[in-house]
């Protein structure tokens, strides 16, 4: 890829198309690959389709199935290169790996491939009228998530983490892409904070204490969610119905973009 992750935007960043058919563009990012980014989006994605929004999902996390497998969603329809699949809620979800013949075919594509494959789902997809499109971007903070954001105008960043990663650092690197792309980072999620033993009800902090308080008091990024580690959650994923979990995480978030909205953020 040709930018680095320190490349300032502004004269060398691609034109940003908008598209005023869809009103909230929000991106979910990660340091690194498992630590529930996937599972933020499409429950970010499921809350607000609970809450009667229309919603889309966008899967530029492509290196992995996640997002098609979670929603139990196996294809497009043939004649289907340009709409987006529909998940049972109602959610429009377009991804890589719908195009694949299979499910487990790999995808090997170096980062500029990656990055125009994404451009061409926010621009060509006919995705419709959406109150809130979701992207589900490549784990890390270097090229390939930062293409997609130098593409498509986002009105904001979530931003999860987990207590095994190093949060600060993680949130740190967003800070500062979100800067460069003059987006907001509307909050962060530490996801797998502890778990609840299902024999004594101990909280159990399975992956080191969680840092989530810390991190947003050394930051300035509001702490939105703690998620415990929920087998229910996980069951859902793997089951294809990752839209009967029922969490609170679009109200969070929706509420700190108001905060956002209002103190004269984006
Ligand atoms: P990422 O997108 O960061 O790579 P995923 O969202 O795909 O991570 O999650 C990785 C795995 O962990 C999935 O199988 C998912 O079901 C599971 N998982 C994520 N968050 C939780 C949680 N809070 N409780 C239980 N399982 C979880």
């Amino acid at each position: 890829m040709s930018q680095s992750s320190n490349q300032p935007s502004g004269e060398n960043a691609p034109e940003k198309v908008s598209r005023p058919d869809i009103k909230n563009v929000i991106a979910v990012l990660s340091g690194k690959g498992g630590v529930g980014k996937s599972s933020v989006s499409a429950l970010l994605a499921a809350g607000a389709r609970r809450e009667n929004y229309r919603v889309g999902l966008l899967d530029a996390d492509i290196t992995g199935p996640s997002i098609p497998r979670m929603f139990g969603i196996n294809g497009l329809s043939p004649d289907s290169k340009v709409s987006p699949a529909e998940s049972s809620l109602g959610i429009k979800i377009m991804s890589l790996n719908l195009l694949l013949p299979s499910e487990d075919d790999p995808v090997i594509w170096r980062g500029p491939l990656i990055g125009g494959a994404v451009k061409q789902f926010w621009t060509d997809i006919e995705w419709g009228e959406l109150d809130y499109l979701f992207i589900d971007l490549p784990p890390g903070t270097a090229d390939a998530p930062l293409t997609v954001l130098q593409s498509i105008p986002l009105d904001g960043l979530v931003v999860v983490t987990s207590p095994q990663e190093l949060a600060v650092m993680v949130v740190k690197k967003g800070l500062k892409m979100a800067r460069m792309m003059d987006v907001p980072i509307l909050g962060l999620v530490e996801n797998m904070s502890e778990m609840i033993c299902p024999h004594c009800g101990k909280q159990v902090e399975l992956f080191g204490a969680s840092q989530g308080e810390e991190v947003s008091n050394t930051t300035g990024v509001p702490l939105m969610a703690k998620l415990p580690i929920d087998h229910y959650l996980a069951e859902c994923c793997d089951k294809g119905e990752v839209e009967q979990y029922q969490s609170n995480l679009f109200n969070e978030m929706y509420n700190l973009q108001q905060k956002q909205n209002h103190s004269g953020g984006k």
